[in-house]
């Protein structure tokens, strides 16, 4: 087998318009603008920064006798930000090698940021910290050394850096300026860095030479001639060519008329028609321009495979050289990310195999279990399983979607029977929404008991009107006296304890009372219809002799204080 030593990718992560974009774009117009450029390979979906051009952009600074691994160059990710990084997986891991988190040292950490933290620790990813938009600490000047910047400037851009350098440390990881750094293995290197100015981009980029150096020695080495491997990162129509696929690769070699395996739910085998490369590194983005047609292509990477059957290929997802014999380990893949178990736990539904493993593995890191996880728009019989699982463990009945549509027969259905659609492009906040959801709902249920303590009821349950045995029982009654709230504890004639009223409804409306004379659907925790209580029943709402201690007689209407001696003498009776 030949082999060789391919680019290490890089991804690049952090909160929105903290300037990735603006740096990615930065490193991209250096390449086009080094003398170096001309051999330069071009992809679809990446960029390829050649070792010449690191090393030209350098100036002498890089120290070959340090180099344990010769790399060709650097290989970024165009995509930025956490939604294209978490498809940026493969089995047990990314295909990234290495990240930039790029975070505003002026604004400093925020929700996305905490997200990318998260996501580079599920995949262990080493990554660096590029302090973006160096130049706004007030005075900088461009292209000047921060120990040559003024004393004022200087004290800014400590107190910024420090603060930020102090709050990343409290996530869990040591992190310091990279000139102050004796251990890269130890703690994360923190660049400050430019994209406008340029401040600091050939210290990033030295920094990921030395991490390559650092953590990938031994990794990197591919089968040139080997079937190729890599991974999906978008499905989409291209004008004139249907349905493609844009892939990094990241093993091996792909050639035109290979068989392929491509991850979908039934995996597609499939031939490689076209490969294709963009025509011109500074004209990438213009969707007008043409693409080039290459006969193989080898890792790493970017490149737009054109191939029959693709429209149901998933993102995220692996796609291998072979035949039919991949079929099955493909399926496996998938099934570890989509699965169904009979545990009870929340729906989570998400738009790619990247974001669904993402949130799973963020979603029992915090301890919320998951019933399943698949990939898809959010149908009805999402909601009905919600609406299952809400039976026995309300705080669980609820579907997490990270960036899908919701299907209008589903979104109606979950107004209906009041089963939440929790949706979001950013999974922290889908997590937070959803604590602040099942804490409410705690609350909500918290509250409704300490409001029915004080009100003694009765009822009767009402001949041939059981609608439900149990789980919960759902049952007609009539209020003979008091007034009824849900959330009570009842208790049956005999003074034994009969469950709890999850709900009452009155001509298919949600009610939070009921009154004496009313008749109305009342849904029971705890209770089976037939061995607890059954129809024709008397119940009366249950008072533990604090909450009898608490009432006050001068508060209470004719009807209840008889219901209240008619409770006490029931509860003696129990005795
Ligand atoms: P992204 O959402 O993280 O990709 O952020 P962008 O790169 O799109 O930048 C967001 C905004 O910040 C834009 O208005 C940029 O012009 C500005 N910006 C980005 N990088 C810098 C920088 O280094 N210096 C300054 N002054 N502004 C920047």
């Amino acid at each position: 087998m030949v082999e060789q030593t391919r680019e290490p990718i890089i991804g690049v992560l952090g909160h929105v318009d903290h300037g990735k974009t603006t740096l990615l774009d930065y490193i991209r117009s250096s390449v086009v603008a080094s003398r170096e450029a001309g051999g330069i390979t071009q992809h679809i979906g990446a960029t390829d920064v050649p070792f010449e051009v690191i090393e030209e952009l350098c100036q002498g600074m890089v120290d070959k006798s340090k180099i344990k691994i010769p790399l060709r160059g650097l290989l970024f990710i165009d995509t930025p930000g956490h939604e294209a990084f978490i498809n940026l997986r493969r089995r047990g891991g990314s295909v990234a090698d290495l990240a930039i988190l790029v975070v505003d040292m002026n604004e400093g950490i925020k929700p996305q940021t905490l997200e990318s933290i998260e996501i580079l620790k599920q995949y262990k990813t080493p990554f660096v910290v590029a302090a973006s938009k160096v130049d706004q600490v007030m005075g900088w000047q461009a292209g000047v050394k921060i120990k040559e910047q003024l004393p004022r400037t200087q004290e800014e851009f400590n107190n910024r850096i420090y603060k930020l350098i102090g709050d990343l440390s409290t996530k869990g990881f040591d992190c310091d300026l990279y000139y102050n750094i004796q251990d890269f293995s130890k703690t994360v290197a923190v660049i400050p860095v430019s994209g406008r100015t340029g401040d600091g981009v050939k210290e990033l980029l030295m920094m990921l030479i030395g991490l390559a150096q650092t953590y990938l020695v031994g990794k990197l080495t591919v089968g040139l001639d080997s079937p190729a491997k890599g991974t999906i990162l978008e499905v989409k129509e291209t004008k004139g060519l249907g349905t493609t696929m844009d892939a990094i690769i990241y093993d091996g070699t792909i050639h035109v008329n290979d068989s392929i395996v491509v991850a979908a739910r039934e995996p597609i085998v499939t031939k490689v028609k076209a490969l294709l490369r963009p025509r011109a590194l500074d004209e990438m983005r213009d969707p007008k321009k043409q693409f080039k047609s290459v006969r193989s292509v080898y890792a790493a990477s970017g490149v737009k495979i054109v191939a029959l059957n693709l429209e149901k290929a998933m993102p995220g997802g692996p796609i291998y050289v072979g035949g039919r014999e991949l079929v099955e380990k493909v399926k496996e893949e998938i099934g570890e990310v989509e699965f169904e178990r009979d545990d009870l736990g929340v729906i989570v539904k998400a738009d790619t195999l990247g974001s669904l493993e993402a949130m799973v593995k963020i979603l029992e890191g915090e301890d919320i279990p998951v019933r399943r996880g698949n990939i898809g728009k959010i149908v009805k019989q999402d909601i009905m399983e919600a609406s299952a699982v809400a039976t026995e463990n309300k705080y669980l009945g609820v579907v997490l979607a990270f960036n899908v549509t919701v299907l209008p027969d589903a979104a109606t259905m979950s107004n209906d029977i009041d089963i939440p659609i929790i949706a979001s492009k950013v999974i922290y906040q889908i997590i937070d929404d959803y604590k602040e959801w099942a804490a409410k709902k705690k609350d909500e249920e918290r509250r409704a008991i300490a409001k029915c303590v004080a009100t003694p009821a009765k009822m009767k349950i009402l001949p041939d009107h059981i609608f439900r045995q149990s789980k919960p029982a759902i049952v007609g009654v009539e209020v003979l006296a008091g007034t009824l709230r849900s959330g009570c504890r009842l208790m049956r004639q005999d003074g034994k304890v009969a469950g709890r009223i999850r709900e009452m409804q009155a001509q298919g409306e949600k009610i939070e009372q009921a009154k004496m004379g009313e008749k109305v659907a009342v849904s029971i925790d705890d209770v089976v219809i037939g061995r607890h209580i059954d129809q024709g029943d008397v119940l009366y709402t249950f008072l533990t002799n604090e909450d009898t201690a608490m009432l006050n007689a001068d508060d209470l209407t004719d009807d209840e204080k008889q219901v209240l001696h008619e409770i006490k003498h029931a509860k003696k009776g129990r005795i």
